[in-house]
């Protein structure tokens, strides 16, 4: 129950009680700050803040540590405190769930040192990465089935279904009726992703090293955002951008280097890595660590500033 419907400087609720309930400025429900005008917008602030914090200490920072490693930072520390309060915004409104969305992806880039600009559905699709909603959605047809097999389904079943948004509705029907697994959805939104963004095989970095990072800013175009934004390239003072990378005078040798080595052209090569998913394990990961390695010389080269 809301004790004022706007926040006032002036409110003071110490000693104040009803019916041996004191009153509260602030309480913590299921991981949400909840504070006297029942606003809770407060938990995902706090928590975007302290990847603000880290971000300004360069916890995050180091090169050291690779784009897998910084992930599962970001899972332990950011994603694990905002899951139950996703769980609850998500069926609240369209617009808190917009604001969920965007604000989460937002610290994700953050943690990776990605720009802001970069789309949702490319930097999850790349780093083959379930969203927050999704995970959410995931959590809630998982108690929603749990509740169905001990007999308890809840009055109010199908208002949660309606609520979904990134988990297609017969697809939680098929879970729900025990037909597929949690796995089964998962492999079925990143491989709807991975399409999406024109990668045909899903997981196109498995292990995501240091080495990885340009390349992720490569082929996203994370590069052309800001880095290169207006820039010259280095090599042949034309205009600077991944597409002009794969054309430049300049990396013809590397380019010729790489299709002699792998038997494809490098451009579809370093823009589609999941192409050699299909390869001998070994095999695979000797090429994926010979394509960094080129597309980092190219990348710095080209983008090494003049003049
Ligand atoms: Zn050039």
């Amino acid at each position: 129950m809301p004790l004022a419907s706007k926040k006032s400087k002036k409110d003071r609720f110490s000693n104040k009680k009803l019916l041996d309930v004191p009153y509260v400025v602030k309480y913590k429900y299921l991981g949400i700050n909840i504070d006297y005008t029942m606003n809770f917008t407060s938990t995902l602030k706090e928590t975007s803040k302290l990847i603000s914090n880290w971000d300004k200490h360069q916890i995050l920072g180091y090169k050291i540590l690779s784009v897998t490693q910084k992930l599962s930072i970001w899972k332990t520390y950011f994603m694990s405190k905002l899951i139950h309060p996703i769980i609850t915004l998500i069926l609240l409104s369209k617009s808190s769930l917009k604001k969920i969305s965007s604000q989460t992806s937002m610290s994700i880039k953050k943690c990776l040192g990605i720009n802001q600009k970069l789309e949702k559905e490319k930097l999850f699709g790349w780093l083959n990465e379930l969203t927050p909603v999704e995970i959410a959605e995931i959590a809630l047809l998982r108690t929603l089935r749990k509740l169905v097999q001990i007999e308890m389904k809840p009055v109010n079943y199908g208002f949660f279904l309606r609520k979904l948004s990134a988990i297609p509705i017969e697809l939680a029907e098929k879970y729900l009726n025990g037909n597929i697994t949690k796995v089964g959805i998962k492999d079925f939104l990143l491989l709807k992703r991975s399409k999406s963004i024109v990668l045909e095989k899903g997981k196109p970095l498995e292990f995501i090293q240091v080495s990885d990072i340009e390349w992720l800013k490569f082929a996203t175009g994370e590069l052309d955002l800001y880095r290169w934004k207006d820039k010259t390239c280095a090599l042949c003072s034309g205009e600077l951008s991944t597409n002009h990378l794969m054309i430049c005078n300049g990396t013809f040798n590397t380019r010729k280097e790489i299709e002699a080595k792998i038997g494809e052209r490098a451009d579809i090569a370093l823009r589609d890595p999941t192409l050699f998913n299909s390869r001998e394990k070994n095999e695979h990961r000797k090429i994926k660590s010979f394509l960094a390695e080129k597309i980092n010389s190219m990348i710095i080269s080209a983008g090494r500033s003049v003049g």
